[in-house]
């Protein structure tokens, strides 16, 4: 057990990735906060997790809403007592050229992609610093490294990200509290479902390991950066591409 007893909250916990992250942290002794603005897919996640004789339940929660995240965050000490991890993995995209992406759809990804880890952030890294300890992990993307087509407002939010993290690797260092991030590549979930079957071939064939990767992929790096094995890793980026973007 890699993460015994460790009060784990992780966004947009009910699909993807995050879901993924979830049940691998729950099998390695995490007590888990399935928070997810999809009730749903957060409640199918915290019920898989209760049927693997894991611990965790599902919080209702939209990062954009700081009022949500504060009372997330009350709840889960309330029955677990310490916060130990948080995983800033909710995110969305929409797509658009410069040209035609709407004040809406950079508003709406900032909000989320951005603004909703900062406002997560601050809902726990009070009750961090009073514990003397913490592992904080946002998700940016190697769009956020490299940029790409289509994708400002997710390049920009992304890109945002690193800086965000590097700078609170540098304030929260010294009260005992780790942040890093991590930049998937090419990940096969309900986010990329719908690229068609010809730019994924592409994809396989420009990433040096020959294929794209599994929400697990990520899951293990998550899990890494969250354990004590990485106690001195502090205001990394770890790629996780499959040598897509070296
Ligand atoms: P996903 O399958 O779409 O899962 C994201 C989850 O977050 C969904 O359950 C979604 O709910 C939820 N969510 C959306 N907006 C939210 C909000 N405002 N508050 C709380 N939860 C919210 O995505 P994924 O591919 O696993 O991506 C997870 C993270 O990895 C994201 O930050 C993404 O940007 C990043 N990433 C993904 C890839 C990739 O290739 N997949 C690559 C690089 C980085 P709904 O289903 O209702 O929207």
């Amino acid at each position: 057990m890699r993460l015994e007893n460790k009060v784990t909250i992780i966004t947009g916990a009910g699909s993807g990735i995050g879901r993924e992250t979830a049940l691998l942290f729950a099998k390695e002794g995490a007590r888990v906060v399935v928070a997810d603005v999809n009730e749903k897919a957060g409640e199918e996640t915290a019920a898989e997790i209760k049927k693997n004789g894991g611990d965790g339940y599902f919080a209702k929660l939209d990062v954009s809403n700081r009022a949500e995240i504060k009372q997330v965050v009350r709840d889960a000490l309330e029955k677990y007592g310490t916060i130990d991890v948080l995983i800033n993995n909710a995110g969305i995209i929409q797509d658009a050229l410069v040209l035609k992406m709407t004040e809406e759809q950079w508003d709406r990804v900032i909000n989320v992609d951005l603004k909703g880890v900062f406002n997560c952030i601050q809902a726990v890294v009070e009750v961090m610093i009073n514990q003397g300890n913490g592992v904080i992990i946002n998700t940016s993307s190697i769009v956020g490294l490299n940029g790409n087509v289509g994708q400002v407002n997710y390049a920009a939010a992304k890109a945002g990200l690193i800086g965000m993290t590097k700078t609170l690797a540098k304030e929260l260092g010294k009260k005992g509290i780790r942040v890093n991030a991590i930049a998937p590549g090419f990940i096969m979930t309900p986010m990329t479902s719908n690229v068609p079957e010809k730019i994924l071939e592409m994809m396989r064939e420009k990433t040096p390991l020959r294929r794209l990767g599994e929400p697990v992929d990520v899951a293990y790096a998550y899990l890494y950066l969250a354990s004590d094995e990485a106690k001195f890793i502090n205001g990394a980026v770890l790629c996780v591409d499959g040598g897509l973007i070296i």
